[in-house]
């Protein structure tokens, strides 16, 4: 008995080393002829139907689309409705309307989304994403569509803290996988406290539990003057500048067509239509 089960298993493995080496070499033959192939039918036929495959591969009837649903007033749940709504949501419909796409919007928490289209789960991301150096090595960016940056803001009775240089050794809130969270550790002394939602970082100062927050401007100050019941105030001057970009797996053709329709909504009036009704300005020029 013993020894069969060792036969067998010797067999299986000259087996499975067999196969290795076939599939190495299929590689490797097949590899070959191919490179002068493609020199031979240029800009034929066949050449054009290359293309045309390569479009196929992408064009999709429906794009999804990730979002978030608790980042205010970029993308929130309508408090009556229950809709999701905001800023990125009428601007990712008008974009999807200029460039003739079907999309799907999905929520899901930021850093999900971050890593989401860093593995390509999502075609588009929207979610007032900061575009850095480091999510680039992942994740391709549309030309920037929003500016922003970062503050400092406490609950509306604290006088110690005046900016980000009195928050050494005081406990700060921001939210997971967040330009701010990387912010606060490589920046400040300060111990930081990262929740998925951003609502419950300032839940957390306005309670009296943690000491300050540090978050987007826009966000901090709608929440402030709306949900936050003005508990919250900014202290200090804006820590640093961020622009928001639309998100795209590495490499997708869609960021293009995107970026296209972009470019076109801020010529005809349409991007600074939807700045105005969220910020109650028009943008800067515009
Ligand atoms: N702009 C910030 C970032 O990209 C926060 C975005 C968010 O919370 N939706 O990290």
């Amino acid at each position: 008995m013993r020894k069969k089960s060792y036969f067998a298993f010797l067999l299986f493995l000259m087996l499975v080393l067999a196969a290795c080496g076939t599939s190495e070499d299929t590689t490797s033959n097949e590899a070959e002829p191919e490179s002068p192939d493609v020199e031979e039918t240029e800009s034929t036929d066949e050449g054009q139907e290359e293309e045309e495959e390569a479009a196929a591969d992408w064009e999709k009837d429906v794009y999804t689309v990730a979002t978030d649903t608790n980042y205010v007033p970029f993308e929130f749940l309508d408090q009556d409705s229950g809709e999701l709504i905001g800023f990125d949501i009428d601007l990712i419909n008008a974009l999807a309307e200029e460039a003739g796409i079907n999309i799907e919007i999905e929520t899901l928490e930021f850093s999900g989304i971050v890593a989401g289209m860093g593995s390509g789960r999502f075609d588009i991301g929207i979610a007032g994403m900061t575009i850095t150096e480091e999510r680039k090595e992942n994740i391709d960016f549309s030309q920037p569509y929003y500016d922003a940056g970062l503050v400092v803001a406490v609950h509306v009775d604290n006088e110690d803290i005046q900016s980000v240089d009195d928050l050494a050794g005081k406990t700060v809130t921001t939210r997971v996988g967040s330009t701010s969270e990387t912010y606060i550790i490589e920046n400040t002394e300060a111990i930081p406290e990262a929740f998925p939602q951003i609502t419950e970082a300032y839940q957390n100062v306005i309670a009296g539990r943690a000491d300050a927050t540090i978050y987007d401007v826009p966000n901090v100050q709608y929440y402030a003057s709306t949900e936050g019941g003005g508990q919250l105030k900014i202290v200090g001057d804006t820590l640093t500048g961020e622009q928001y970009g639309i998100a795209f797996p590495k490499g997708s053709p869609l960021r293009d067509v995107i970026d296209d329709a972009l470019t076109t909504l801020k010529e005809n009036g349409t991007y600074a239509d939807i700045y105005e009704k969220w910020f109650n300005e028009r943008p800067d020029g515009m």
